[in-house]
């Protein structure tokens, strides 16, 4: 989600790609999880995140809107985002220890914090967002080990297809002046890229872009 904040305002002013250390490193969150609760409607979910979470939980997209996960107004376009529930407001995927009980595959925004994406140009950049983390010491991490991904370079360009693709159906809905055509174009973004079942045993990039494509 776009924020209207200048850089300088939330980060320390500098820019980072994936081979860069960013001091980041929290040592494991020992005993906080202070970032997993009252983020609001902030933890959008992108398609890798839907066939992360579909497959590993083994459920369809629809039973997460049960508990887990709720739509939201993401600059003008309807995503799916994580729920946060309870006096304290918990992400519902908080464990009874208060850790993430999806750890392994947790979605993009929660692998990234305290880091945040700048994009320009056709490409995007990391910043830190300073004052987010808790952690009193953050030490020197590299940005890639960080975020921790098997798959870094497929992921890079998916990330900016999805973003390229959002801004184009924000361009699109902008246009609109039926409510009822919002309402399709919305629907058919949840329907293609979340609610329709991604086959765990295809690579989810191959099926994220023939669903591009067909778009
Ligand atoms: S606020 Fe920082 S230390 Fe606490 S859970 Fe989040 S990343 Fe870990
Ligand atoms: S999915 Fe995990 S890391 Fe992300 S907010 Fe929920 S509990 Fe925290």
């Amino acid at each position: 989600m776009k924020r209207n904040v200048s850089l300088e305002e939330i980060s320390d002013g500098k820019l980072y790609t994936a081979n860069d250390m960013v001091k980041a490193d929290c040592h494991g969150c020992v005993g906080c999880h202070t970032c997993c609760t009252g983020m609001g409607d902030s933890i959008y979910l992108d398609p890798y995140d839907a066939f992360n979470l579909t497959v590993n939980l083994n459920v369809p997209f629809m039973a997460l809107l049960e508990k887990y996960v709720a739509l939201g107004m993401a600059d003008g376009v309807i995503l799916p985002h994580l729920m946060m529930t309870g006096p304290d407001e918990d992400c519902n995927f908080l464990d009874s220890e208060g850790r993430c009980s999806i750890h392994s595959f947790r979605p993009g925004i929660c692998r990234l914090f305290p880091l945040g994406r700048v994009y320009e140009k056709g490409d995007f950049k990391y910043f830190l967002q300073t004052g987010e983390c808790v952690y009193k010491n953050p030490t020197k991490v590299k940005v890639s080990k960080w975020i921790d991904l098997k798959d870094p370079k497929e992921n890079h360009d998916f990330i900016i297809k999805w973003h390229d693709f959002l801004e184009s159906v924000r361009e699109n809905i902008k246009s609109e002046t039926d409510p009822e055509n919002i309402k399709a174009i919305n629907m058919k973004v949840l329907t293609s890229f979340f609610m329709t079942p991604y086959e765990e045993e295809r690579d989810f990039y191959t099926q994220f872009n023939e669903r591009l494509k067909s778009f």
